[in-house]
């Protein structure tokens, strides 16, 4: 396993995502927003996790900046990426598949919006985040560089460290006792342990 390799890797599984992802934001889209709480805050947020997960690595494919942090990359890392991207997609697959049409990009509700809490969304409150923080890992795992390579936990992290709180304030608000409840029986990304 060469590191070229491991990257194409990479790439290929970002593509997927990118094709899996254009389905749900085009269905979401026909649904009108009856509620955003979309701000500057949250565009600075976006911005980092996609400057994370897609503009660094997609430059230090491109171009191998920055090139003084590369390392030597070890086989089993590739194939322990490969897993956790294929758990990634999964996740978010099954996520986006029953989140529907209450899915968005930003903090938002949408007409007759429903609360879920079946199916994935049992297990954790938010399946398409732990699917997030799973491909920030396949990244950290498939990129040999110490900048390019943990990017994506940074970005991520920065999103979602910066909006699950309002997130799920602005549920409750929309809610009350039924997210409250819901809160109480689940965690957040990761079950019994956050
Ligand atoms: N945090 C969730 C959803 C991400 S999409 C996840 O990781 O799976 C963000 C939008 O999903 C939010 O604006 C909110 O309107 C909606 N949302 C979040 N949790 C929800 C739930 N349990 N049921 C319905 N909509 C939800």
């Amino acid at each position: 396993m060469t590191p070229a390799v491991s990257k194409i890797i990479w790439l290929a599984f970002g593509a997927a995502w990118c094709i899996h992802w254009w389905r749900p934001n085009r269905r979401s889209r026909k649904t009108p927003v009856q509620y955003s709480a979309r701000d500057v805050r949250e565009t600075v947020l976006l911005v980092c996790s996609l400057s994370g997960l897609g503009i660094v690595p997609l430059i230090y494919l491109a171009t191998g900046f920055p090139r003084f942090a590369d390392y030597p990359l070890i086989a089993a890392q590739t194939y322990l990426g490969i897993a956790v991207f294929s758990g990634s997609l999964w996740l978010m697959h099954r996520a986006h598949r029953e989140l529907g049409r209450n899915w968005s990009l930003s903090l938002e509700l949408r007409d007759h919006h429903t609360l879920v809490t079946a199916g994935i969304y049992a297990c954790v409150r938010h399946p398409i985040y732990s699917g997030f923080w799973l491909m920030a890992v396949a990244q950290l795992l498939l990129l040999p560089n110490w900048i390019a390579g943990p990017a994506g936990l940074v970005g991520f992290g920065t999103l979602f460290f910066g909006r699950v709180g309002r997130e799920e304030q602005m549920m409750i608000n929309a809610f009350g006792d039924e997210y409250r409840d819901y809160m109480r029986r689940t965690a957040r990304v990761m079950p019994w342990i956050f």
